[in-house]
């Protein structure tokens, strides 16, 4: 496995194998990896000749400065849960390395980019969209894998992939879950004790309407799911939503297709988001 820090020494890595037809899959992230970021190496190798994983933890797309300076950075463990993934370089730029100089970037992401996480994290799909950008034209891949956990963020990255007709395919990997069904994030990490108990109304939530979903009106299925996480101590709702999965905004027709349910709160100090597809 390669480690490597500059753009210009990725593309010198990266070049004799695109002259070799090799198919590039890349797989971003902002590394304090775990089995989530695993299964989309995992996918990823099944696709592809060679897997670039990205580990940059991108500033422009924080919201809270606190967030940012206490987002977890174990690069040891990284660095050795890839290599026994089998990914083939990781790419661990700087911030200078990104952003040498001020940028304004702003595209047209469409009108999903204002609602859910875009109301809660103003600006946090801009941010998304420019590393996701820059990342794409350092390494120029034929696949990028990216988690349904982030549902909001494929769609964003895929108007972005859209709006500038990219060549590359964009690959929404399932969400993995712990054995109680909590999503696996990087900032579980944060969760006590008492906290990570009461994190688990928010896949309760969500699978309480999946297994529901045929029988209850949307409307009664959203007041049971919202009343699981409210009468839970420490667990602070920002939205619960049944929404149509390409526009997101909220949906009552059950025959709608690509309807999905999302959730985002505050558990203790700890935002955690979630969500389940319901057809
Ligand atoms: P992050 O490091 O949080 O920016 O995530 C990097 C990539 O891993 C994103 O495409 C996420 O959607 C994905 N990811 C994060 N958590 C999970 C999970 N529990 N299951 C699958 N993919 C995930």
């Amino acid at each position: 496995m390669k480690l490597i820090n500059t753009i210009a020494a990725l593309k010198t890595l990266l070049e004799p194998l695109k002259t070799a037809q090799k198919r590039i899959a890349l797989v971003p992230t902002m590394g304090a990896l775990h089995k989530g970021h695993v299964s989309l190496i995992d996918l990823a190798k099944q696709q592809a000749d060679i897997v670039v994983c990205s580990i940059f933890v991108n500033p422009t797309q924080f919201t809270d400065p606190k967030d940012l300076e206490k987002y977890p950075r174990p690069l040891e463990h990284d660095i050795k849960m890839l290599e026994d993934a089998g990914c083939n370089i990781v790419f661990m730029p700087s911030v200078k390395e990104m952003y040498p100089v001020k940028e304004n970037w702003h595209i047209d992401l469409g009108n999903a980019e204002f609602l859910l996480e875009g109301e809660f994290r103003k600006g946090h799909y801009q941010g998304v969209t420019q590393i996701v950008k820059k990342l794409f034209d350092a390494v120029n891949p034929d696949l990028a894998f990216f988690g349904q956990k982030d549902f909001q963020q494929v769609l964003m990255i895929e108007n972005m992939v859209r709006y500038f007709k990219l060549p590359v395919q964009i690959i929404t990997c399932p969400i993995i879950r712990e054995g109680d069904g909590l999503a696996m994030s990087s900032r579980n990490i944060h969760l006590s004790a008492e906290d990570r108990q009461h994190a688990l109304v928010l896949s309760k939530a969500l699978y309480y309407v999946k297994e529901h979903f045929a029988a209850e009106p949307v409307a009664e299925l959203l007041a049971v799911a919202k009343k699981m996480i409210d009468s839970t101590p420490g667990v602070v709702l920002d939205y619960f939503t049944i929404a149509n999965g390409e526009t997101l905004l909220p949906e009552s027709d059950k025959q709608v297709k690509n309807l999905v349910a999302l959730v985002a709160a505050k558990v203790g100090e700890t935002r955690l988001i979630d969500n389940v597809l319901l057809s």
